[in-house]
């Protein structure tokens, strides 16, 4: 098919040109006296990325599901009881995990559209005087129904309740695209991986981890190999790999942070806001449908679950979308599965872009009955963010384009 695929599934996300030309690389030897250049300024800038100075910044040639299970595996021992929620696909299947690796978990039932239900936590915390609970399991995004947590306030329920169990949070579709503080929430394991907010190829999982947490893998008598901390942070003090790592990965990732910090997490934060806003515009002002998402406060800024109407299959509009269009939507996943499409609005991306998505998303949802008025939703976004500012208000220059919608009389910039 001519032209660019539009992909807007919530990851695996676009790959920015300049990290698809990083990764472009002759092998070289990862032993060698000049491999640790690259990877201490990795480690050194993704603890910038987990807003951290006292955790340890991890990564394992695996997918975030790797993580998820080095999490468990190091700081936990045999039968060990967590304390988790679900509400989507994704804390289903870490929850999932935790049984299949012969831990317990005592699990929290929610609506799929909601989050991480604090106040249940909090009662279930202060009810656990023998602290039986070893660690709290959060989805910081639910990347199945579009739904972000409050971490800092799960962080004030443990305190509230003086517990010391450990705090393991899941970013994997939240880092580098919404607001994440390891130290200031005092998380002791984030995990994550590469191909969603970091803006490269799947392959990487990437762990940051408290110094709480590794003193409780010191203690845990849990059987692990390739996920243990231990081997990998030996290796990397010294700049260095336990075993072969993934060079063209490393090499986009070294690029992807400088893009990352180039821009500024702040503006990242702000960007991914303003976009996701756009989005729910489109899909609430315009088409008149609901978001899988309950209430605002669970609204997510990287995905975004759209509710199709009564008697439409939404596996269809994402095929239509795919084969008619070149479009990439997200499919709805288990207990959603033909009841919600996903747009993916993470990592790499601007308002033409989302553009090209919600009107090809449009167009599909026409193409397969679902009453929407043409260019409603493209209309909706585009009013949305002419009135809205892509930039921090504190941060615009006065040097910076003069937007019509702001001009106040100058000709500047017309
Ligand atoms: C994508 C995702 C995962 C799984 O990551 P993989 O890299 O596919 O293993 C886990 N949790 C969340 C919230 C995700 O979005």
């Amino acid at each position: 098919m001519a032209g660019r695929n539009f992909l807007f599934v919530p990851g695996p996300t676009n790959v920015p040109d300049r990290v698809q030309r990083a990764m472009v690389v002759a092998m070289e030897d990862h032993r060698s006296s000049k491999f640790p250049d690259l990877t201490r300024s990795i480690f050194a800038d993704l603890k910038k990325v987990f807003k951290t100075e006292t955790g340890t910044a991890i990564i394992f040639p695996s997918s975030g599901t790797g993580c998820w299970e080095a999490a468990l595996t190091n700081c936990l021992s045999p039968g060990e009881t967590v304390l988790a929620s679900r509400f989507g696909q994704f804390s289903h299947l870490w929850i999932e995990m935790v049984g299949k690796l012969g831990f317990k978990a005592e699990v929290v039932d929610c609506d799929w559209g909601e989050g991480v239900p604090v106040e249940r936590y909090l009662e279930i915390l202060e009810a656990d005087k023998g602290h039986r609970i070893k660690a709290v399991l959060a989805t910081h995004n639910e990347t199945a129904t579009g739904v972000t947590s409050d971490i800092a306030a799960i962080r004030r329920a443990m305190d509230a309740a003086k517990h010391p169990a450990l705090l393991m949070v899941d970013a994997v579709s939240s880092l580098a695209s919404i607001d994440f503080r390891m130290d200031e929430w005092g998380v002791d394991i984030c995990v994550s991986g590469s191909q969603k907010g970091l803006m490269l190829p799947a392959g990487l999982g990437i762990v940051c981890v408290s110094k709480k947490a590794l003193a409780a893998r010191e203690k845990s008598t849990q059987p692990r190999c390739y996920f243990d901390f231990g081997e990998m942070i030996k290796a990397n003090g010294t700049g260095y790999f336990p075993y072969t790592p993934p060079l063209p990965l490393l090499c986009g990732l070294r690029e992807s942070l400088s893009i990352i910090l180039e821009e500024g997490l702040d503006q990242i934060f702000h960007r991914h806001h303003y976009l996701a806003s756009g989005v729910r515009a489109a899909v609430q002002n315009g088409w008149k449908l609901e978001l899988c998402a309950k209430a605002p406060k669970w609204y997510s800024d990287t995905v975004s679950a759209i509710v199709v109407p009564e008697g439409i299959n939404s596996a269809h509009v994402i095929d239509v979308a795919f084969r008619r269009y070149n479009l990439a939507l997200g499919a709805g996943l288990s207990k959603v599965a033909g009841k919600v499409f996903r747009i993916g609005h993470l990592g790499d991306l601007n308002e033409l872009m989302l553009i090209g998505a919600l009107g090809g998303t449009e167009m599909a949802m026409l193409d397969v009955g679902i009453k929407v008025e043409p260019g409603s939703g493209v209309a909706a976004a585009i009013k949305y963010w002419r009135g809205n500012d892509n930039i921090p208000k504190k941060r615009v220059a006065r040097s910076e384009v003069v937007y019509a919608s702001q001009s106040t009389g100058s000709t500047e910039g017309n």
